[in-house]
This record gives structure tokens, C-alpha cells and sequence, in this order.
């Protein structure tokens, strides 16, 4: 087994400098990997704060970890010489939130596509370049002559960003972090861009890691998933598992969450969770990050952080109520996420919850 790309037991705190008494835990322990010969599509999960932007600015290199490691190859990101360095900006691509900010208004589209086949010196010939443009522009969807020779405003925002995947796939990454691809385009236009994504990793073997605070798109096209709540993983494992049966009270949040097409199906929203506990407060800096939201919140949540417990093949759960399981090491759940096959959650047809998630007590049953 290959890795690519790992954070390993990875910590991050911003502040807390010589005049600066504050420090913000931005992401705490956080272990993760990617695997050549295994190409999976992870979604990593979150609301704004939960630690996704740390994580890609991580993964990317632009930020050195507090404590832990960022790994490519085996060797340390912030440590790479000038040529591995290079390897890296070829084998990990990213695709942002906002596909206008890449472009240059007074550029055709054209231009984003050639620059990295210029950087990377991979075509022969002004024709080469052009057939590697049109041969990643077909395969993600797109029809080269609606395309190029175009200027930005004059495509749509879905096409924009099909074209950002397009870019992507010209140097044939083995790892794409797309972070909030679809959070700036219309509706209409979400399932075509996540198919694009998709098509990456069916067609050329691409692992994709997918950032989002969506836990629907997450859902329909991950094979694993990862919850995030403040800087913390709060439970993780194949999404087939995970979102129709969450474990963790904040999952069981967040799937509850999710409109349901079905009006006889209440939209319960926060009272899936109930009253918070209240009655404990941390005594130290490890504790239990959704404890002031939680009904079961207990002494025992705040005096220090819960590990991530195995509730079973292919999951595990940072709460005590699943402390019976047993508890993991602190990059235990990169060995989670291989338990189950990536494919399987790929080939469900669709989304069935909890029905404890979508009913209320008095809806009839
Ligand atoms: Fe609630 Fe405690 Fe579990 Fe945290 S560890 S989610 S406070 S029960």
C-alpha cells in the first residue's frame, strides 16, 4: 500500500504568540490518509469553524502543523526540496469554492488551461496542448467549442468550475481536494459538477477528498466521511454506515438536519437533540467540543476529550456513550476507513435515515 498523502496525529493553534494570549485550537489531532492503489472519495464534513479550511491549507502545504506531521511520499511537506515539490504540485490538486477568483477577466478561459501544461512542459507541439485541453475538457462534460475561446463572464458559473476540474485532470493528480465546489453555483447546477468529480476517480483513478458542509452532496458521493465539529473528527467511517445511522449526538444533528422530500415528515431541525444537559463545564483545554450543546453531556465529557471508540467494522465515534467499544489510537481511523470496500457506498441507490431522525415523538409512525 501506497500512501500519498497523510496528516498524521495533526494539531493546529493559531495565536497564543509572545503578545498574543489568546490561541484558537483550529484542528486537534487529526489523522487522515490517501492511498494510490486505493482511490476513495472522502467527504470531510463540517458547519463554518469545524476546522475544513485548516485542513486543506494542510494538505496543501500553505500552513505548517502545529504538532504531528503532513506527509506526501512518506516524507515531510514542509520539507521538500525543489523537485519533490514539484511532484507534489503535479500528483495533489485543489478545486476552490469560487471558480471567478482563478480567472483573469481579461483572458480567455483558454489561458487557465494551458498554463499548467506550459508550467509542467507537457506537450510536444501547440496541437498536443490543445488535444490534451479538448480530451480533458470531453471528459469532464464539457463541449470544447461552446468553451474555449470564451471569456470568463461569458460561461455559466457550473461551466466555470467544470472547467476548474478540467484543469484539474490535465496533470492526472492520484489526489484532488475539492473544497466547496458547489457552495457558489445554482442547485440546478451541483449534480453535474459532482458528476465531473466523480467521473475522476471512475475514469482515471483519481482520489478525491471533498470538503464540505453538505452532508447531503457528501453523502451521495463519498465513500467515506469524516465529521468535524470544531476542530475535532467526531465520527468517521464508510458513508453507507454513517449518515442512515449516525452515532455521535452532533451527526445525529446534522442528518436530522436534512430536508426531507416527504411533507408528512416533520423538519426537526435542533430538537433532534433535545435540551442540552448543562451542569459541566471543562476543568482543562481536553474536553469534549459539543458538550454545551449535548443532552448526555456528562463530568466525565469535560475533564477530558473522548477518543474515537470502534463501534464496529468500518466506523468509529469520539463520544463516551460508546466508550464500551474499544478505544482507538489517535490515527486509528485511517485503519477505520480501509476496513470497508470504497466502492460500496457508490452503488446505493438512495438515502434512507434513522426514522427517530425525520419523526417527532407524536408523528404517527
Ligand atoms: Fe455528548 Fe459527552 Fe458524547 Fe460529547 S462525549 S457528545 S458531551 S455524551
Amino acid at each position: 500500500m501506497t500512501t500519498i498523502l497523510e496528516a498524521r496525529d495533526v494539531t493546529k493553534i493559531f495565536g497564543g504568540g509572545m503578545f498574543d494570549k489568546t490561541q484558537t485550537i483550529a484542528l486537534e489531532r487529526f489523522s487522515f490518509s490517501v492511498d494510490a492503489d486505493r482511490p476513495t472519495v472522502t467527504a470531510i464534513v463540517g458547519e463554518s469553524g469545524s476546522g475544513k479550511t485548516t485542513i486543506v491549507r494542510l494538505l496543501l502545504g500553505l500552513t505548517s502543523p502545529t504538532e504531528g506531521q503532513v506527509l506526501y511520499q512518506g516524507r515531510d511537506l514542509q520539507q521538500l526540496n525543489r523537485s519533490e515539490r514539484k511532484e507534489f504540485l503535479s500528483d495533489v490538486q485543489a478545486i476552490f469554492q469560487d471558480p471567478f477568483e482563478v480567472y483573469n477577466p481579461f483572458y480567455k478561459v483558454d489561458h487557465v488551461l494551458e498554463s499548467p501544461i506550459d508550467n509542467f512542459k507537457m506537450a510536444k507541439s501547440k496541437e498536443h496542448r490543445r488535444q490534451l485541453i479538448v480530451d480533458a475538457l470531453e471528459a469532464v462534460g464539457l463541449r470544447p467549442d461552446e468553451t474555449l475561446g470564451r471569456y470568463p463572464h461569458q460561461l455559466s458559473g457550473g461551466q466555470r468550475q467544470r472547467i476548474m476540474v478540467a484543469r484539474a485532470l490535465l496533470l492526472r493528480p492520484k489526489v484532488i481536494i475539492a473544497d466547496e465546489p458547489v457552495s457558489m453555483v445554482d442547485a440546478s447546477l451541483r449534480a453535474t459538477i459532482l458528476e465531473s468529480l466523480l467521473v475522476l476517480k471512475r475514469d482515471f483513478g483519481i482520489s478525491l477528498i471533498y470538503i464540505t458542509h453538505d452532508l447531503t452532496t457528501a453523502f451521495h458521493i463519498s465513500s467515506d466521511i469524516i465529521v468535524l465539529y470544531r476542530g475535532s473528527v467526531t465520527e468517521g467511517g464508510n458513508a453507507g454506515l454513517v449518515v442512515p445511522k449516525p452515532e455521535h449526538p452532533y451527526t445525529r444533528l446534522l442528518v436530522g438536519s436534512i430536508p426531507m422530500a416527504d411533507p408528512d415528515l416533520p423538519w426537526l431541525g435542533e430538537r433532534v437533540l433535545g435540551t442540552p444537559a448543562g451542569g459541566v463545564a471543562p476543568t482543562g483545554t481536553s474536553f469534549c467540543r459539543f458538550y454545551d450543546r449535548c443532552p448526555h453531556a456528562m463530568q466525565e465529557c469535560v475533564e477530558a476529550a473522548p477518543p474515537l471508540f470502534h463501534t464496529s467494522h468500518g466506523r468509529a465515534t469520539s463520544c463516551y456513550l460508546y466508550r464500551d467499544a474499544p478505544a482507538l489510537p489517535p490515527d486509528g481511523l485511517i485503519q477505520v476507513l480501509s476496513e470497508v470496500d470504497s466502492d460500496q457506498q457508490l452503488s446505493q441507490n438512495g438515502l434512507h435515515l434513522d426514522p427517530s431522525l425525520v419523526r417527532s415523538p407524536s408523528s404517527p409512525s
